[in-house]
This record gives structure tokens, C-alpha cells and sequence, in this order.
């Protein structure tokens, strides 16, 4: 091993150490804390986030990375992507003046709050003079971080997919746009011909619990390295390799909610149990990128979850612990039932088929407010009109539209796309798996172990050593390209709904 890189891997282990301890405070925030804690515990997560910067911040740090990338050709590729990574964080955080990042940082928290409550309350003018200060002071960051050729919006986008740029993404809505609105108003139209009211009767938590608990392992998270708890809105972290944690959320008024919630955190666990051993507990030691993490999820979930050859083997389990709720539902009425696609105003309600439109209307705006074609005040208006031409209805209230999501409260521009990235890379994915495996065969007789394998090899071990089109490339054959995902869709939802 390289010897500067052998000190870098010193001074990283406290870095290591109080990021765990971190992500352990939040975790354990979101799931078993007791409310009062939540002062008092604050205190203590401040001081560690500042033990951390200063670890990470260490002169020492920045001259071996000086060194390093220096001598780049020298080093292994794992050696090379941990440099590359740990540089791309410094420059985030060098070229900030340090009050500023701080300011910002208070802003967002505040910002936050106020958002929460200005959701309850439908009432966006209270929220609109931070949103207005988040985006000048992203703009202003980004401007510092801008390297020749890039938009700002290029600049903010880096931090989530370094592979991505606004063009590209301007192609990739356009085509989403011409391939699936006409599906989506023709799938509408005949919504109402399919039943779905059976998935909403009573359906007791500590049924759905044991339901959901089986699925995890079932598709192949794993009990030794995996735990599962209960949180507000369901999500995923992991200190490392062998400890990865998944939470659930149980609606008693909903079948599918927590069914699929499980199946989506399940597939983004597993890829962070794939991780190899040499790169766990390391700065490349996670998911390769926020698209690629949720590729990884929406094809557990909508991919596999959703398709009829999952739920042959499961249906009969399921009906046998839900009798009364599921009778007389056939397993072609249950399928048909967990598909539906219908234009609805709630993005992480939104079924398969529409949801990429969703992120459109959010892509669209956000792009508008950072090139300052947009007034923050016109932000309620004009999200009122992008839904209609997108998905054909607009909400009345903003609580319901513009105030729906926190990210932008948290200052997070450039992050929705993400989203539709991931989406269409788990079509891309599963036109190379089907070349190798006989997915449904897999599924019809409740083996998942070969899917698991293939990610496993293809994407997940390799964490963040390769970026989102290196992956592609290696595992596909070719690039990012929307045109599987349109395919699958079609495919799908005229076989459907036939
Ligand atoms: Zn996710």
C-alpha cells in the first residue's frame, strides 16, 4: 500500500469513528428516543458534529490528499477513488467562507421548523421569505464552486450525480415526457374500472408487522446483519456492512403502504450489505450515488414487488393471514389492485407510472428559481400549472402542492432527479439481468438468491469505487438510457390494463 495513503487511513478512523457515532444519535433519534430527549441529546450532537469537522478538517489531512493526487497514477483504484472522494468533500467545504456555511447551516434548521408548520397550516407566505434566502445563498455557493462550462444548477446537481448535468437531464424529461403522458391519460381513463378498495380496509399493525418482517428476509435482507424498526416516515442507514437498519411504518387503514415501504428500504439494505469488505468503513464505502441507491430500491419494490410473479408464491400467505379483507380477490384482481395508475397531487403516494412526472414538475421549477427565471412568490402558481400539463389536475391548497416535500427546506436542489434516475436504471439493470436469469423464475419459485447475486456483483460491492455510468457501462454495456425504462412502462402497463 501506498505509505501517505497508509497515514491518510490513520487520521480517517477517528473521522470514521464520529461519523458513526453520528448517524447512531440519529438513528436511534428517529426510532426509540423519547420525545423530551430531544433538547438535551441536540447539545451532544452538536459537539460531535464539531469533533468531526475538526478531525476531517486536520492540515494533516489536506497535504496528504495534496500529495496524494499527485502522485494518482501511482495508486490503486480503490487508493484513486478514496482521494477522489475525500477532494470532492474538501472543495465543498474550503471554498465556503466558513461564517457563511455556518449561517446557512442555522438558516436550513430554522428554515425547517418553519416549513413544517407552514405545511399544517397551508400558509406559504410564512415560509417564503426563508425559501427565498435558502435559494440566493445555494446560487451564491454554487457560483464559488462553478468550474468553466458549468450552469449553477450543474454546480448543485454534482453533489448527488456527479455524472449528470442539466442537458443531459433536459433530455431525459423530454423523453419521459413524449413516451409517458400519453401513457399516463391513457392508463387514467381506466382507473376507474379497477377495484382497489379491499386494499384499504382494517388491517391490524401487528399482522401487518409479522407480514412485513417476513418479506424483508424473504427478499433477501439478511437477520444476522439487519435489524428492523419502526419511525415516523421509513428509512435506511448503516454504520458498515454487517450493520445495516431498515424502519417501517404501519398504517392500519393501508395494505400496501408498509408492504411496499419494506420492500423499498430492503433493496436499498441490501445494497449496503453487498458492499465488500475492503471498502466498508471507508469514504467509498456506500452506495455509488443517490440514483443508484434508489435503483436499487424501486426495483425491489416496483420491479419485483409489483409484478405478478412475486406475488404468485406470496398471495396465498397473504390471504390466509388476511381472510375476511382479501375475499373473493384474486391474485389477478390483488395485482391489478397494487398497480393502479391514477394522476394523484402527493409525490411519495404516487404510483409506478406517474411519479417520474412528479419530479418533472419539481425539476422543472427548481431549475427556473436557480437561474432566477422565478420569483419565489410565483413558486405556488406556477407549481399549480406545471401539475396540470403534467399529470392533467393541480391542487387547491399548497399544503398539497409546493409545501408537500422538506427538501428544499433543507436547501436540497439538485436532489429530485435522483429519483427519476433511479427509476429508469432499474429498467436498464433488468434488461441485462433477464439476458443472465430468468427473473420471474426466480421469483415464481421464491428464490431471490440469483437477483441478489447479480446486483450483488454488478453494483453492489463495488460502492462508490466507480461512478453511476462507469457502473452502467460495466453491468449494461452502455450509458444511462431512458428508453428501457419507457419501454418497461409501456410494456407493463398495456399487459396490465389490456
Ligand atoms: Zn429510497
Amino acid at each position: 500500500m501506498n505509505e501517505n495513503f497508509q497515514k491518510l487511513e490513520e487520521y480517517l478512523e477517528p473521522v470514521q469513528a464520529l461519523q458513526t457515532a453520528l448517524t447512531l444519535f440519529q438513528w436511534d433519534n428517529e426510532t426509540l428516543a423519547p420525545e423530551a430527549a430531544n433538547a438535551q441529546s441536540s447539545r451532544m450532537v452538536g459537539a460531535l458534529s464539531a469533533a468531526y469537522l475538526e478531525a476531517f478538517l486536520k492540515p494533516e489531512i489536506r497535504q496528504l490528499l495534496e500529495k496524494l493526487t499527485a502522485e494518482k497514477d501511482a495508486l490503486s483504484e480503490k487508493e484513486r477513488a478514496v482521494v477522489r472522494e475525500l477532494n470532492r468533500d474538501y472543495e465543498q467545504l474550503e471554498v465556503i467562507p466558513k461564517d457563511e456555511y455556518r449561517a446557512f447551516q442555522e438558516l436550513t434548521m430554522k428554515a425547517a421548523v418553519v416549513w413544517a408548520k407552514a405545511r399544517e397550516e397551508d400558509d406559504f407566505a410564512s415560509f417564503a421569505p426563508y425559501l427565498k434566502e435558502i435559494v440566493e445563498t445555494q446560487k451564491r455557493f454554487a457560483g464559488y464552486r462553478r468550474k468553466e462550462g458549468q450552469s449553477l444548477y450543474d454546480v448543485l446537481l454534482s453533489d448527488y450525480e456527479p455524472d449528470f448535468t442539466e442537458k443531459d437531464l433536459d433530455e431525459f424529461f423530454a423523453a419521459l415526457r413524449e413516451g409517458l403522458v400519453p401513457l399516463v391519460k391513457e392508463m387514467a381513463a381506466k382507473a376507474d374500472s379497477i377495484p382497489d378498495s379491499f386494499l384499504y380496509k382494517n388491517y391490524p399493525a401487528d399482522q401487518q408487522r409479522e407480514f412485513c418482517e417476513m418479506l424483508a428476509y424473504y427478499i433477501g435482507f439478511e437477520k444476522e446483519k439487519g435489524v428492523i424498526a419502526e419511525s415516523a416516515h421509513p428509512f435506511t442507514t448503516n454504520l458498515h456492512n454487517k450493520d445495516v437498519r431498515i424502519t417501517n411504518h404501519f398504517y392500519e387503514d393501508s395494505l400496501p403502504s408498509a408492504m411496499f415501504s419494506v420492500i423499498h428500504e430492503g433493496g436499498h439494505g441490501i445494497y449496503e450489505l453487498g458492499i465488500a469488505d475492503e471498502l466498508t468503513q471507508t469514504p467509498i464505502g456506500g452506495g455509488a450515488t443517490m440514483a443508484m441507491h434508489e435503483s436499487q430500491s424501486r426495483f425491489y419494490e416496483n420491479i419485483l414487488g409489483r409484478s405478478e410473479a412475486f406475488w404468485k408464491p406470496l398471495y396465498p400467505k397473504l390471504l390466509a393471514l388476511y381472510p375476511e379483507q382479501l375475499a373473493g380477490i384474486s391474485l389477478e384482481a390483488f395485482i391489478k389492485a397494487i398497480n393502479k395508475s391514477q394522476p394523484s397531487l402527493i409525490r411519495t403516494e404516487a404510483d409506478e407510472l406517474t411519479y417520474c412526472l412528479h419530479i418533472m414538475v419539481r425539476y422543472e421549477l427548481e431549475k427556473l428559481l436557480i437561474r432566477g427565471e422565478l420569483a419565489v412568490e410565483d413558486l405556488p402558481r406556477a407549481w399549480k400549472d406545471k401539475c396540470r400539463e403534467y399529470l392533467g389536475i393541480a391542487p387547491d391548497t399548497d399544503r398539497e402542492g409546493v409545501l408537500q416535500d422538506t427538501h428544499w427546506a433543507w436547501g436540497n436542489f439538485g436532489y429530485f432527479p435522483s429519483y427519476a434516475i433511479g427509476s429508469a436504471i432499474g429498467a436498464q439493470l433488468l434488461c441485462a439481468m433477464k439476458k443472465e436469469i430468468n427473473v420471474d423464475a426466480c421469483l415464481e419459485a421464491s428464490d431471490l438468491t440469483a437477483i441478489k447475486k447479480y446486483l450483488g456483483k454488478n453494483i453492489h460491492r463495488y460502492g462508490k469505487l466507480y461512478g453511476c455510468n462507469e457502473l452502467l457501462v460495466k453491468t449494461t454495456g452502455e450509458k444511462f438510457n431512458a428508453h428501457y425504462f419507457i419501454e418497461y412502462l409501456k410494456e407493463k402497463y398495456h399487459r396490465l390494463y389490456a
